[in-house]
């Protein structure tokens, strides 16, 4: 029996559903080209990342452990794609 197959993928940890919520509220974006990801240095985009988490925690997460979790994804990515080329950093 091959009935395992699941329509949408489970996110399995808490970093993947920051990642998501984050990319929903469009606070991060990949890189068409290479996949990283890449903060958008928007507020707002991060204010409406941290609203949809909060009404959106996943089971058996605190809300305090959701905003670390969105916290942790932001301080860990760059807001360049480190293989696309500089001309982006022009802009700062
Ligand atoms: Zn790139």
């Amino acid at each position: 029996m091959l009935m395992t197959r699941q329509r949408r993928p489970v996110i399995r940890t808490l970093r993947g559903w920051a990642m998501n919520v984050l990319n929903e509220a469009g606070a991060i974006r990949e890189c068409e080209e290479h996949g990283w990801m890449q903060d958008r240095a928007d507020p707002h985009a991060r204010e409406r990342a941290f609203d949809i988490a909060r009404r959106d925690l996943p089971e058996g997460v605190s809300r305090q452990a959701a905003e670390a979790a969105l916290r942790a994804v932001l301080d860990s990515i760059g807001d360049t794609c480190p293989q696309c080329p500089s001309v982006e950093q022009d802009r700062r």
